[in-house]
């Protein structure tokens, strides 16, 4: 398959690999000249539980660079950047191109349904976790598994020709019609972890040092399950707390990207996570008071940092 991949960073550069190792012709397409400068000269270094190697069988080049319509766009940026990595690639999105978001949050579907036509748009949640060690660099270690669907819901050839092409790459990936449920439980996971951590300064496992932190934290995911359930989103609670519980336990030292950014002077991804929510929950009359406060101090610490 022909893919492109907009927002090549951890793990706009992961899939790539792995698309690229197993046959799919891959483009990396991103707006970081020494993460793509070091690819095109030395090939994407990819260390994951297969072991390290330089990937050499893709392209990488800067959005204007790019030509040609893709078989499959696939968006890897972080949320705030995507509608201007669109309109940035513009030019690849033939009459054929199928869109499909892995990112996380919510609104992906709006913002994309703005350059294709909804029944080419395509949606789902990955659990494969991916970090940038340098340019040119990118590690990933553990298991993960992806889930999409088409975003109309409606059951095409090519959503299950795309689940295939994932799978034979490592990647593990099912053509799942319930994705909707995954996306809310991991959208109010890391409402509740990332903002928590980005206003506190705490890694996850120090949530765990106080009552006060998981009790936050269940807060958090109960508000945000609360606004799915009643969009009539057949989400798990129980899961999602035990999930929390289990990363609060087990997650020693991990800074979650939230954190990194606000840590780095850098716009987090909270308007389409914690943000979403709150939107959505005003028409729906439900009140959000911890998830609300937690937006407020997230923007503020935002300002903070950028300041
Ligand atoms: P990242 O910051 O490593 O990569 C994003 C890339 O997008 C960067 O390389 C950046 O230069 C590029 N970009 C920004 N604006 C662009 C533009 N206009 N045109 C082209 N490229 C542009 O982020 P990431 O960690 O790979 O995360 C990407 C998405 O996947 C996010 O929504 C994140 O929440 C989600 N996600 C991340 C992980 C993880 O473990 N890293 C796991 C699951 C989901």
């Amino acid at each position: 398959m022909k893919i492109s991949i907009v927002g090549a960073g951890a793990m706009g550069s992961l899939f790539g690999g792995l698309l690229a190792e197993s046959g799919n012709e891959v483009t990396l397409i991103d707006v970081n000249d020494a993460h793509i400068g070091a690819v095109r000269t030395q090939g994407l270094r990819l260390a994951t539980d297969g072991g390290e190697r330089q990937v050499t069988a893709l392209k990488a080049l800067r959005p204007e660079d790019a030509v040609g319509f893709p078989d499959l766009l696939l968006v890897f940026t972080k949320t705030l950047h995507t509608s201007a990595a669109l309109s940035g690639v513009g030019h690849l999105i033939g009459p054929d191109v199928h869109v499909l978001s892995l990112q996380n949050g919510l609104g992906n579907v709006e913002k994309i349904a703005g350059f294709v036509p909804p029944e080419r748009v395509l949606i789902g949640v990955t659990t494969w976790p991916a970090d940038m060690v340098g340019p040119g660099h990118v590690q990933s270690h553990g298991k993960g598994v992806v889930r999409l669907m088409a975003a109309d819901g409606i059951e095409r050839p090519f959503v299950s020709q795309v689940a295939e092409v994932l799978t034979k790459a490592g990647l593990d990936c099912t053509s799942d019609r319930t994705v909707w449920a995954a996306i809310w439980e991991k959208v109010a996971f890391n409402a509740a972890l990332n903002s928590i951590c980005a206003v506190s300064g705490c890694t996850v496992d120090e949530l765990g040092k106080v009552p006060d932190g998981s009790r936050l934290a269940n807060d958090v995911v109960t508000e945000v399950l609360s606004v799915a359930m009643r969009m009539g989103i057949d989400v798990d609670p129980a899961k999602c707390w035990g999930n929390v519980a289990n990363a609060i336990a087990r997650h020693r030292g991990h800074k979650p990207s939230m954190l990194q950014d606000v840590l780095a002077g850098r716009r987090t991804e909270v308007e389409s996570i914690n943000g979403a929510v709150v939107a959505l929950a005003g028409p729906l009359n439900i009140k959000l008071p911890v998830t609300e406060t937690l937006l407020s101090l997230v923007r503020l610490a935002e300002t903070r940092a950028n300041a």
